[in-house]
């Protein structure tokens, strides 16, 4: 099953759509049939099962619709599901791009109408339904990064995809706006309490679930070093100095985001009530 993971670029393309920059765009195959999409600095997963394609976030309606015609080409199978990660805009958005859809998946406490498409299953915690030869257990990781976000694992590819709340090798999407890092830690950890071999990030390369221990890991550290210095008295400029992070200095966005996640970090720190 690992034979073909990475090793074959199906179809990558650059195409304009009009706007003065050119989207980029690229099918990579990971598994024989789990797939992964990018468009630009959104990625999203799609399944064949044998019996109809299983689809993920459309990020934005020109991706969804451009994604809708290879896959067409690629399979001659018509798209059966869609399941979304969360309901965030830059994930979510554009889901009308992939036409019709019989069955659409949501967590519970998404919007009843998703940028115009109406989930037709919802579920809290956790559930599991097969297509063709594949099957998909979707598990809500609770709040933190939203309230509606989700891990999907393909089986027997043993394949996750996996949004925003951990990334490979890659720290955290700048200063954690608004969220509860607490939660969110707890959100990584259930990500790490499941069980498969390969991750698709919603940004980023595809990892391994190593990947996400190694998240949780940087996480405890940044939480631990911003919440000693605050304790110290040490003001969020000087923990900017002084939190290097320096295990993590290969990781993307190390010289982007580092001192956003220390910022990120000391506010939670700060308005919970953690300092005192
Ligand atoms: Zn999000």
């Amino acid at each position: 099953m690992k034979r073909s993971i990475l090793t074959a670029i199906l179809l990558a393309s650059v195409m304009g759509v009009g706007s003065a920059q050119d989207v980029k765009r690229e099918i990579t195959q990971v598994t024989d049939d789990v797939y992964r999409f990018q468009n630009r600095f959104h990625v999203n997963m799609f399944v064949l099962t044998g019996d109809g394609v299983v689809v993920t976030d459309p990020i934005n309606d020109d991706a969804a619709a451009w994604l809708r015609t290879e896959i067409g080409t690629l399979t001659g199978q018509p798209i059966t599901d869609l399941i979304y990660s969360h309901s965030h805009g830059d994930h979510a958005s554009g889901g009308e791009g992939y036409g019709e859809i019989a069955n659409i998946v949501a967590q519970q406490n998404a919007p009843a109408v998703i940028d115009g498409v109406k989930p037709t299953i919802r579920f809290s915690d956790r559930m599991s339904f097969t297509r063709g030869d594949k099957t998909f257990e979707l598990t809500y990781l609770g709040p933190g990064h939203g309230n509606d976000l989700i891990a999907i694992v393909v089986r027997p590819d043993n394949v996750a995809f996996v949004v925003d709340a951990v990334s490979s090798k890659r720290l955290f999407y700048r200063d954690f706006p608004g969220a509860n890092l607490d939660q969110w830690i707890e959100q990584v950890r259930k990500i790490d309490s499941l069980e498969f071999e390969v991750m698709i990030g919603g940004h980023g390369p595809v990892g391994v679930k190593s990947d996400v221990g190694a998240g949780i890991a940087y996480l405890e550290e940044l939480r631990a070093e911003v919440l000693k210095g605050l304790k110290a008295g040490k003001s969020v400029d000087e923990l900017k100095q002084s939190v290097t992070m320096e295990k993590y200095k290969d990781w993307a966005a190390y010289d982007n985001w580092r001192e956003l996640n220390v910022q990120g970090m000391a506010r939670y720190l700060s308005e919970s009530g953690a300092v005192q």
